[in-house]
């Protein structure tokens, strides 16, 4: 079980002088719960993404990301109690991952002939990796030092190490995974820049998170430019997420449409970088029929 808590969190753009975004948002996710983030286009929804996952384009300037995790999320470590209990703030982008965060990534378009199933594997490796580094004490760390400089590397397979996941055991995994997500199995053989659709892009998103098993999987936009047919196939991924692995799911969306797909248990509205309301699905249907506007009507009439 984890929880993922923003707690005033304020940021800024990481410039002289940049600008504001985020001016002191409270939100607490959990294992196994689906949020909704909505909100009008420039409220900060993405901007908060960015800030939970490390991103360094924003600075933060007040406020915490906390994340809590039960003992059970590292039945592959040797942790003490006391470790379960992290200031994300505190750690870079790859240490936040390894604890279970999970933002969906941009494909990285400049590394040629690589497929699909490599480039999961190698993602999964490296949070395997992150994680154990996370955990290890000194005397391993000077281990693993000498050991690494002994291997094999290639910009997507890394260094070969004896904990990795091996080819075939990935192959194993990454079936399952597919059947769960209803995903045809040539896909994982398709190369990363060979011309994936939009819909097919958003897809892999979910098969990442589905590969990853965060603990918090945060998805923005996941919802736009989809048919109704792909809709309904990253919602029932989404949905799969949370049964199967008990992943909470942050899902970003500005349009009210993808949850007739996926009933969230929370819904919030975000306006001017706050969370200025937040509710059950009844909230986002009332958003669907009257917009935005109320909702700010409501804040300022009160402020
Ligand atoms: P949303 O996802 O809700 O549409 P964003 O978080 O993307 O909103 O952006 C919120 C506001 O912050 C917008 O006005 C946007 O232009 C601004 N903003 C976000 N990121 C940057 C950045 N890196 N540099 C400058 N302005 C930014
Ligand atoms: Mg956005
Ligand atoms: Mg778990």
């Amino acid at each position: 079980m984890a929880t993922l808590e923003l707690s005033n969190l304020h940021a800024k753009v990481a410039e002289d002088g940049g600008e504001q975004i985020l001016d002191g948002v409270d939100l607490e996710v959990g294992s196994g719960e689906i949020h909704a983030l909505m909100g009008p286009n420039g409220s900060g929804k993405s901007t908060t993404a960015k800030v939970i996952a490390g991103h360094p384009a924003y600075e933060v300037t007040d406020g915490e990301v906390n994340l809590h995790l039960d003992g059970d999320e590292f039945e592959d470590l040797e942790v003490d109690e006391a470790d379960l209990h992290w200031n994300l703030l505190d750690l870079e982008p790859n240490e936040r991952a390894a604890l279970g965060i999970f933002l969906g990534f941009q494909y990285p378009a400049e590394i040629e002939g690589v497929t699909m199933v490599n480039f999961l594997r190698t993602a999964l490796n490296a949070k395997l990796d992150e994680r154990a580094e996370l955990f290890e004490d000194e005397d391993e760390d000077a281990e693993a030092d000498e050991d690494d400089a002994g291997y094999e590397t290639s910009p997507m397979e890394g260094p070969v190490d004896e904990g990795e996941v091996g080819v075939e055991e990935f192959q194993a995994i990454l079936s399952e995974k597919m059947e769960q997500l209803d995903m045809d199995e040539s896909f994982a053989n398709r190369y990363l820049n060979a011309g994936f659709s939009g819909g097919e892009k958003k897809q892999n998103e979910v098969l990442q998170a589905a590969i990853l098993e965060p603990e918090i999987a945060v998805l923005d936009e996941i919802d736009s430019g989809l048919d109704i047919d792909r809709l309904q196939d990253v919602s029932n991924g989404i949905e799969a997420l949370r049964d199967e692995q008990g992943t909470g799911v942050l899902q970003i969306t500005h349009y009210q449409r993808i949850l007739d797909y996926v009933e969230p248990d929370h819904v919030h509205v975000m306006l001017d970088g706050q969370i200025v309301k937040s509710g059950g699905p009844e909230l986002a249907e009332k958003l669907e029929d009257r917009g935005y506007d109320w909702v700010r009507d409501e804040v300022y009439e009160a402020a």
